[in-house]
């Protein structure tokens, strides 16, 4: 490791997933000499951004990300203008739930709220609709019509495609191993140390591992999340809206159209088991309780899918939060370290919006968003060490 200090930057940005490439974009556009920083060659499917797809929607139970999506939305098709790349596809997204239909309710409710189009499904227009899918009587849907999936890897691509065509500079292959904060924020990494005046901290599932050096134990837990592909037998997959079954609660199953693989459907569970990231697939099974909820629910309701196994079990990553909140601020003690973490599992809609906010905390300006219930102050006092004030 050299012990030079080389260029000197605005920003640097550490982690190119969805979060910290979409923050270094908006940087670049405000002419921010920016360096972003990614452990691992790219692209890479080791994180939490890669995968070929993401559903995304306006309505949000949360106000403050209802207000998000409002401008999402515009921001994924400029940088579909930008760069020449397809990645918002209206899939449209069905809701379901068996009594007591609280959860069904509630996103009735956001979706008049934020005056998005939505039908309410007989059961008769479900069998007639999909026919791949054989719901019990007791169940009700709300078809959501302005949902719809993200190209995520094109996505992902795509900002640091643009970072790069606006003077950014992306470097991976490159670990920070440690980050001196002061008037200038040194990084060391495996490869070369830097210097900026603001560092933007956006590594994922790999956040503790390098806040708690600065002092901070957020409470973030990280779960390996069982992607599975099951073989579809009947029922045109590929013309299905993106689904989610809100029976059980907040940890729901959710399908996604057939899209990555031929004949095979993306079906998941909105939880997944405690793992640490670097060691993330040393314990990957089948055997996995996520996966027997998958295929109770297969076997349960969708006659045109094989829930005999998945074929294929791909592996990603959410990092949680105790209230499933967004982590966007700076750090307490040391203003221009700014934070992005804790995405818990419903990041990558929101990515084009918390890049600008990351770049506004970065650049010394006010967010244009009231982010006040995403601040690390929630968690208390006691996550923030008395070395680091
Ligand atoms: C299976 C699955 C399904 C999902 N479905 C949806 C969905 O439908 N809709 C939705 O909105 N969201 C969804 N999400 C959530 C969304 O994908 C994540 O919130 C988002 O990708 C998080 O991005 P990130 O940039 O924080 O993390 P990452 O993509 O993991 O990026 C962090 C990067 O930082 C790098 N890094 C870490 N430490 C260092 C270091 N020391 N030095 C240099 N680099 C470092 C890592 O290698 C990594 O590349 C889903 C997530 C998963 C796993």
């Amino acid at each position: 490791m050299t012990s030079m200090v080389g260029i000197q930057y605005d920003c640097i940005v550490i982690g190119a997933g969805i979060e910290g490439s979409a923050t270094a974009y908006h940087l670049s556009k405000k002419k921010k000499k920016t360096l972003l920083l990614e452990q691992f060659g790219l692209p890479h499917s080791r994180g939490s951004s890669h995968g070929q797809s993401r559903i995304t929607r306006f309505s949000y139970s949360q106000e403050h990300y209802m207000k998000m999506m409002e401008e999402a939305f515009p921001l994924w098709s400029q940088l579909e203008k930008e760069t020449e790349t397809t990645l918002f596809k209206n899939t449209k997204l069905l809701v379901i739930q068996k009594p007591p239909y609280d959860l069904l309710d509630n996103r009735k409710r956001e979706l008049l709220k934020c005056g998005k189009p939505f039908k309410e499904l007989t059961h008769e227009e479900l069998r007639q609709n999909y026919p791949g899918m054989k719901l019990s009587k007791d169940f009700r849907a709300v078809l959501d019509h302005s949902a719809g999936t993200l190209r995520a890897d094109k996505a992902l691509r795509g900002f640091q495609v643009q970072f790069e065509k606006q003077g950014g500079i992306l470097k991976d292959e490159e670990k920070v191993l440690n980050i001196i904060p002061g008037r200038y924020v040194v990084v060391y990494t495996n490869k070369a140390v830097h210097r900026a005046n603001s560092v933007v901290i956006t590594p994922g599932a790999w956040a503790s591992k390098l806040l708690k050096p600065l002092g901070l134990n957020i409470p973030l837990q990280v779960w390996r999340i069982n992607v599975c592909y099951w073989r579809e037998k009947f029922g045109d997959f590929d013309k299905m809206p993106c689904v989610i079954d809100d029976s059980t609660g907040e940890k729901h199953v959710y399908l996604l159209p057939m899209h990555e693989y031929p004949g095979l459907v993306k079906i998941a569970y909105h939880s997944g088991i405690d793992c640490d990231p670097d060691r993330r697939d040393e314990h990957a099974t089948t055997d996995d309780r996520e996966v027997k909820l998958i295929q109770r629910f297969i076997n349960n309701y969708l006659p045109g899918i094989d829930g005999n196994k998945p074929v294929i079990t791909e592996s990603c990553m959410y990092t949680v939060t105790p209230d499933w909140e967004l982590v966007l601020d700076h750090h307490p003690s040391h203003p221009n370290i700014v934070i992005g973490c804790g995405f818990s599992g419903h990041g990558f809609k929101l990515a084009p919006v918390v890049g600008k906010i990351l770049s506004e905390l970065a650049t010394g300006q006010e967010p244009s968003y009231d982010i006040s219930a995403l601040r690390i102050s929630r968690f208390g006092k006691s996550v923030v060490s008395k070395a680091s004030l």
